[in-house]
């Protein structure tokens, strides 16, 4: 490793490499991994503990799969009941390869999408599994019940997503997350009638405990009397999800935040391409200053609603159904002809910020885009249109007081899902043995943009096929040596859990936690957002530390900590949530490239295109924590590429 500092901010260390993917032929090796994993025969099974930390998709799916297989499965959420996490707020669907629309459709074909899609800068061998599994879960989903959406004639019905020339995407009117996760959830919850699962609802891990090495617990709060309890196991799985909250407005849930992964990297997991957001084109434009959450407008809505800004800048201001067509600017069919309003959420967001900057913008703040269904509720009427979209044109009507089947909606790009999370290997491993990671939570298979549709698809292959498959590899050389509840290891994470706590109570500033919250997340959707540049990351960077250590001097917490105290349970989330907003303007600063989600000013084409350098950056940022305010340790893992040839992406 090399001590030195680079760009004052950070250490190159050795390279890492993921050593459990198999080589060979590309289609056989996810068949080759599970050959030469060790099994835990079923006899043995229930002597081994996992504990899971999440139970929305990739996790309830993890749960219930673990569960039934025989092992005992400790299964943690945050909310009331697992029904409630966020994965219940996808709308528009989820991807897999079973060519029912018969045009072209194949495995190969939803890996080269998806590889493109995320800008050459995922892994081939794992986006390949991912493909080849995705069948497996609508086979696997429509034996649970799950009712998705079908033809006049009984078959599941395909529509389409951004980035693709297919229909492949299965759903559930506009509440595909839902359906999907009652699935799961009854899968989960038979396993806990059946005792193979013990549920601890509203209960947050605050620390992971690491014994030579190996993840052997956490150590949970529970929400509602304030308990620290320590929870033992062979081996811990965390299925937390994304981070976007990180930027205070966002489309997750509330309650999304980073703590049990940050906390994971924090005692050693690397976590991987930080910067790797993903902001999507289609959600309602903020309104004002007091929001806290914004709302997605599902993709699915591309299918056929129209996106334009007018031609004339002084026309932003009209009744939309008033200026005609050869004044209104169809941006994304005329710049990208081949996709139209279907290119990836990358190309969307910037196109829409594009319009906006030259002042074409419309709505109240100038930030807005029409998506307009006029022309679809023409073609088909506007029951057809009500039978694909209603309860997504419902809650556009009950949140703006606007008819979207009379004017057109307003949309404008939000932060909406992050690529990045814990470095993971073929085996959905941390670098801390014993630690694995699904879902949203793990740096994943997006690349540096995810396509629409496939993150439903990534939780649920991690967790009913792909963790089940690798996770009995480490637990064949368990059970692991007994623990006491008074191991030093336990004894400290238990102290670090209890020292927080207090201090956030004893601080008794003047602020409340929002208030910091809300700041840190204007400096990163203004500084490491949509668009990022040099002289603006290193500004973040300074900014974000002057207002963390502001955060820990003033932030008031009130009541106690023997009770449901929400604000103290929102201080230690933002507490996390500046350590890696930090971590997340380093990692951009140092990829001098454009990349998917990631567009850097300095490194566009002629044409404003995002512009990657292959030469220098085809590969993942593993990063490893040395301590806050201390130079974290980049790792780099390189990216190699035999199936798909690595070229500029062109969706014209
Ligand atoms: C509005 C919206 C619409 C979307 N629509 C689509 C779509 O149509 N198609 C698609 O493919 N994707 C979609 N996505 C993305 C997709 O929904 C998510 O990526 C996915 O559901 C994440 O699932 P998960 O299981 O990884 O995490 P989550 O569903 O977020 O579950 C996280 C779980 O971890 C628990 N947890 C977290 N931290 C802790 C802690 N410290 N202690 C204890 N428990 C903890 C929570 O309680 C919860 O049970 C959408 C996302 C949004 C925001």
């Amino acid at each position: 490793m090399t001590e030195k500092l680079i760009d004052g901010v950070y250490i190159e260390g050795a390279k890492i490499a993921d050593t459990k993917a198999p080589t060979g032929p590309i289609v056989e090796r996810w068949e080759t991994r599970k050959f030469q994993t060790r099994l835990v025969t079923p006899a043995n099974r229930r002597k081994l503990d996992v504990i899971i930390v999440g139970t929305g998709l990739a996790g309830g799916a993890a749960a219930a799969t673990l569960g039934e297989a025989g092992y005992n499965v400790k299964a943690f959420c945050y909310q009331d009941s697992p029904r409630r996490a966020h994965s219940i707020a996808a709308q528009g669907g989820m991807n897999a390869a079973k060519n029912y629309k018969n045009d072209n459709d194949s495995v190969y074909r939803l890996f080269y999408d998806t590889v493109k899609g995320g800008d050459f800068r995922s892994r081939e061998s794992n986006v390949y599994r991912l493909a080849e599994v995705s069948a497996n879960i609508i086979d696997q989903c429509v034996a649970q019940g799950v009712p998705f959406a079908r033809e006049y004639g009984g078959l599941l019905d395909n529509r389409s997503f951004g980035g693709v020339q297919v229909s492949r995407t299965f759903y559930a009117r506009g509440q595909t997350g839902q359906q999907l996760l009652i699935g799961a959830y009854q899968a989960l919850q038979r396993q806990v009638a059946a005792r193979t699962v013990a549920m601890y609802t509203r209960h947050e891990m605050l620390e992971v405990i690491v014994v030579d090495g190996r993840a052997r617990g956490i150590i949970a709060r529970d929400m509602v009397t304030g308990e620290v309890q320590t929870h033992l196991a062979d081996a811990v799985v965390l299925a937390t999800g994304g981070y976007g909250n990180v930027f205070f407005l966002s489309t997750n849930a509330m309650g999304c935040n980073a703590t049990a992964t940050w906390r994971a990297h924090r005692k050693g997991a690397y976590f991987g391409n930080p910067c790797f957001t993903q902001i999507h084109p289609t959600c309602i434009p903020v309104s004002g200053e007091y929001q806290s959450k914004l709302t997605l407008m599902s993709e699915s809505l591309r299918n056929d609603g129209r996106i334009w800004v007018p031609k004339d800048a002084a026309d932003c201001g009209k009744d939309p159904r008033n200026i005609p067509e050869e004044d209104r600017d169809y941006y994304l069919e005329r710049k990208y002809p081949a996709f139209g309003n279907l290119v990836p959420r990358d190309i969307a967001s910037r196109a829409a910020k594009q319009v906006c900057d030259e002042g074409r913008g419309v709505g109240p703040s100038g930030l807005g885009v029409y998506l307009d269904f006029a022309e679809a509720i023409g073609r088909v009427g506007k029951d057809a249109v009500s039978a694909k979209y209603g309860n997504l044109f419902d809650m556009y009507a009950r949140i703006t007081g606007e008819n979207p089947y009379e004017v057109p909606m307003r949309i404008f790009p939000a932060v909406h899902y992050t690529m990045g999370g814990l470095w993971v290997d073929y085996d959905l491993q941390s670098t801390i043995p014993g630690l694995f990671v699904t879902g949203e939570a793990n740096f994943s298979d997006h690349g540096a943009n995810r396509l629409g549709a496939s993150a439903l698809m990534q939780g649920l292959a991690d967790g009913y096929f792909v963790l089940p498959g690798t996770i009995s590899d480490y637990l064949a050389g368990g059970p692991y040596p007994k623990l006491s509840a008074d191991h030093p290891a336990v004894l400290e994470a238990q102290a670090s859990v209890r020292g927080r706590i207090e201090k956030f109570l004893s601080v008794n500033g003047t602020h409340s936690v929002d208030h910091f919250h809300k700041q840190l997340g204007h400096i990163l959707w203004e500084k490491c957002g949509m668009e990022r540049e040099e002289t603006k990351l290193r500004e973040a960077i300074e900014e974000i530390r002057a207002l963390r250590e502001e955060f820990h001097r003033d932030v008031k917490i009130v009541s106690k900590d023997t009770d449901l105290n929400q604000e103290l349970e929102k201080a230690g989330r933002v507490a996390d949530f500046f350590e890696l907003a930090e971590l997340i303007c380093i990692d951009a600063l140092h990829r001098r490239e454009s990349c998917g989600g990631h567009f850097r000013a300095e490194s566009q084409t002629e044409e404003g295109e995002a512009m990657r350098h292959d030469d220098k950056y085809a590969y993942v940022a593993a990063w490893e924590f040395t301590g806050v305010s201390k130079p974290p340790v980049l790792h780099k893992e390189d990216l190699v590429y035999e199936y798909v040839e690595m070229k500029q992406r062109s969706y014209k």
